[in-house]
Parts: structure tokens; sequence; C-alpha cells
């Protein structure tokens, strides 16, 4: 069901100008530019498709983002750029890990989201991800490290879902889960603050949603406000490296399925 409300309603631009209509959207300023550069005229066609979308656009589906690009290799083409444009950044690396996966190639694999996981210590997806690839490749004793590793920061972090995952591919591999996990663990959260699921820290909330529907609330209610920041100079790195197109309505979901990566709400 899309009941959610739709990319139109979050950013719309008024046609004819550049920029969003409302000050709350996700989209960084820097995309207006990217896309829209000086002295372009307005393509009708943009606005008949930009309006087109009204009503009918779904939010993403969480576990079907892949089906939102194209073949596996194109996609390996574009986040190795990513990637290799902006070494620091994980998601380039975690998201070249996945296509690899796609792809079958799993030693490839390994190799994009070890380095997510340097890069970013915190992205529980990835120590899963990382401990599939090394199962197919017959690295049992890394991927078993790897499930611990992942165990201990989804425990620190309270993502219970990982979590409770990767006991499970514990349990298949008939590895005994410490015993430090199976205990729940309390952090106390202030008066304006929140349990940051990116920082796993209690820090400061942002002052609003920021964004008014469903997901925006989700994002107010489990990331502080420095993250949420960070997330702003990287959706702008996801829009100019992967060039979404304004016009398209998938580029809203491929932006939203990086988001929900990067802020781990998966
Ligand atoms: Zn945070």
């Amino acid at each position: 069901m899309c009941n959610e409300p739709t990319w139109n309603s979050r950013v719309r631009p008024a046609i004819g100008k550049c920029g969003p209509a409302s000050g709350n959207s996700a989209w960084p300023a820097a995309m207006w530019t990217w896309s829209l550069p000086k002295n372009t005229p307005h393509s009708p066609k943009t606005s008949a498709t930009w309006s087109a979308g009204a009503g009918k656009t779904c939010w993403p589906d969480r576990h079907s983002e892949h089906s939102l690009m194209t073949d596996p290799q194109t996609r390996i083409e574009q986040f190795r750029k990513m990637a290799e444009a902006d070494p620091q950044n994980e998601l380039g690396h975690f998201s070249l890990g996945r296509a690899y996966m796609d792809a079958e190639d799993f030693e490839a694999a390994a190799v994009s989201l070890r380095r997510a996981i340097e890069l970013a210590p915190a992205l529980t997806r990835a120590y899963q991800l990382l401990a599939t690839a090394l199962l197919k490749c017959n690295r049992r004793d890394e991927a078993t490290r790897t499930l611990l590793d992942g165990l201990k920061v989804a425990h620190e972090r309270g993502d219970f879902m990982p979590k409770k995952e990767i006991m499970t591919m514990l349990g298949d591999l008939g590895v005994e889960v410490p015993e430090y996990a199976r205990q729940q663990q309390e952090l106390k959260v202030g008066e304006g603050e929140v349990h940051c699921k990116r920082c796993n820290q209690v820090r400061p909330r942002m002052p609003k949603a920021p964004f008014k529907n469903a997901q925006g609330q989700q994002i107010w209610e489990n990331v502080c406000a420095a993250c949420w920041r960070e997330w702003i100079g990287m959706g702008t790195k996801v829009i100019n490296e992967l060039r979404l197109p304004l016009s398209d309505p998938q580029a809203q979901k491929i932006y939203d399925a990086h988001m929900l990566e990067f802020l781990n709400l998966k």
C-alpha cells in the first residue's frame, strides 16, 4: 500500500523556479544546482514528469532496494566510481559489496564489505553480508569471527533485528552465542535526547522531524541531530556520484534507500 506521502508532497519545486518549496526537504541544496544548472531552461517535460508522479509514487520497500537499480554489472560500475571518487565514504564500499554479492562475486564482495566496516564499524548490516560472502568462499572461521564482531556491535547499539539475525546465523554454524548477547541493555535517555541508531550514543535530537511523514517521524525518533547533519552532506554525495536525476521518481527511492542505510534504520 502507498499510504505514505509521495516524493512530490515532500519536495516539490515551484514550477519555473530552482529550489525546494519547503524548508523541510531532505534533498540538499546542492542537488538543485546539479539538476538544474544555471542558464538551462526548464523543459516542460521535466515539470510534467514531476507532476505526473503525484499520488502514484510508493516509498521504497526496505528489503527490495536492489530492484530499484539496474543490473548488477551497471551497479558495480556506479558504486566502484563512487568508492574511488570518495574512498572514505563507507556507503560506496558497502553498496559496491552488495552489488558484488548480487553478481555472485563473493571474493570481491568480501573486500568491499570489509572496507566498509573499517570505515564504519557500527554498520551492523555489513557484518552480516560479509559473513555471508565469506561462507560462500568457504572461509568459515573468518565468517564466524565476523559474526561475533557484528554481534558485539549490534548488542552495544541495541540493534535488535541485526542482533537476532546474527544470532541465528551463528546458531546455523553451530557456534555458541556469548553470554552477554543474551542480556538486554538499558540506556538512560533524557529530555530532548535520543539514543541514536547511527552513532549509538545518547545525544541531542532534532528540534522536530526532518519531514512531515512517517519516515520523518521514524528518523526523528531514532537519529540524533549530529548524525542527521552528517547525512545531509553524504546525501549530496549520493546524488552527485550516482547522478540521480530529479525528474525520475525512482531517484527518490534510491536516495531514501541510501539514507536509511546510512542512518542504520533498515
Ligand atoms: Zn547519532
